[in-house]
C-alpha cells in the first residue's frame, strides 16, 4: 500500500521548546509528546522516533514489530534518563498486512495523543485517550463539552516513561481506498473542536497543506502547548487488493471488508514483559 503524507509541528505561542516529535516515514507514522521539561520531555520523544525509524522502508509491519519498538524506546529511556521523571505520550498508524491478503493501519497508542480517521466529511478519533478526563466520560460522570473545560484535562494516565513498563494498545481498521488519517498532539485538540478540525483535514487534497494548516490554525488559536499534526493518504490499494482502484472495484473492496470496519483490538503474539502487569487491552 502506497501513502503520502505530509507533517507539521511548532512549539506554540507560549512555551519555549518544542517537546514534540514526529516520525512520518512509510509504513510508520507517529506523534511523541514529551513531557518533563528541558533535557527530559524532548529526549523522551526523540528517542521514541529514533526507535521506530527502525522500521522506516519496509512494506509493512507487525503488532510484535512495533510492540518491540516501545520495549526498546522505554529501556533506553530507563538508561538515558536514570533518576528524571520524564515520559511521552506515542500516538501513531503502521501500515500492516492480515491473513486476507488486504492492508490494514495498525492503530498504537500511549497517552492524549490522537489518531482520527476523516471518512467522507466524518471524523471518527480511532485512538481512546489514557487521561482522567476519560475514564469520567467513560463512566458517564461529565459530557464531552464538560471534558473540554475540565481542570484536569491534561492529567494522563498511562504514558511511555521512565518508571513503567509501557502498556499501548492496539487496533486494526482496514484502510480504505479514499482513507485520510490524522494523527496530532494534544496542543491541537485543545485548541481546535471536531468540527475545525474536519473541516481542515479535508479541506486541503495535499496532505502536507493540510497538516501545516492545522497546526497554523491551533497556533492562532492560542497554541497554549506545542502543536503536531500528520496527515497521511492511501495514495492507491491496488497493490494490496490487486485490483485497479476505479469505480467498479470500490464496492467489492466494501463488501471484502464488510465485517471489518470497525476498529478491532489486536494484542502482539507476544506477551509484554513478564512481571509486569498489563499489556495491550
Ligand atoms: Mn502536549
Amino acid at each position: 500500500m502506497r501513502t503520502s503524507w505530509g507533517s507539521a509541528t511548532d512549539s506554540g505561542r507560549v512555551r519555549s521548546l518544542n517537546e514534540d516529535a514526529v516520525l512520518a516515514y512509510p509504513p510508520v507514522f507517529l506523534v511523541a509528546d514529551g513531557m518533563g521539561g528541558h533535557k527530559a520531555g524532548d529526549v523522551a520523544s526523540r528517542l521514541v522516533v529514533e526507535e521506530f525509524t527502525r522500521l522506516a522502508g519496509r512494506d509493512a509491519v507487525t503488532a510484535d514489530d512495533v510492540h518491540d519498538c516501545f520495549g526498546r524506546a522505554a529501556r533506553r529511556l530507563r538508561e538515558e534518563l536514570e533518576g528524571i521523571t520524564a515520559g511521552t505520550t506515542v500516538a501513531g498508524v503502521a501500515v500492516a498486512r492480515h491473513d486476507d491478503g488486504g492492508s490494514y493501519w495498525l492503530v498504537f497508542n500511549i497517552g492524549d495523543s490522537r489518531v482520527y480517521r476523516l471518512v467522507g466529511e466524518a471524523l471518527e478519533q480511532i485512538s481512546v485517550d489514557h487521561s482522567v478526563v476519560q475514564e469520567l466520560l467513560d463512566r458517564g460522570a461529565i459530557s464531552p463539552d464538560q471534558a473540554r473545560q475540565h481542570p484536569e484535562r491534561h492529567v494522563i494516565t498511562r504514558a511511555l516513561g521512565t518508571d513503567t513498563e509501557p502498556e499501548p494498545d492496539y487496533w486494526m481498521i482496514p484502510a480504505g481506498a479514499t482513507d485520510r488519517v490524522l494523527i496530532c498532539s494534544d496542543g491541537l485538540t485543545a485548541e481546535l473542536d471536531d468540527a475545525t478540525i474536519a473541516a481542515l483535514l479535508g479541506g486541503d487534497p495535499d496532505p502536507q497543506e493540510a497538516a501545516a494548516h492545522l497546526v497554523a490554525t491551533a497556533v492562532g488559536a492560542g497554541g497554549k502547548d506545542n502543536v503536531s499534526a500528520i496527515v497521511v493518504d492511501v495514495a492507491t490499494t491496488a497493490r494490496a487488493f490487486g485490483t485497479a482502484p476505479d469505480e467498479d472495484t470500490a464496492e467489492t473492496w466494501d463488501s471484502k471488508l464488510e465485517d471489518t470496519t470497525r476498529p478491532r483490538t489486536v494484542r502482539p503474539q507476544r506477551p509484554v514483559e513478564p512481571g509486569q502487569p498489563g499489556g495491550a487491552r
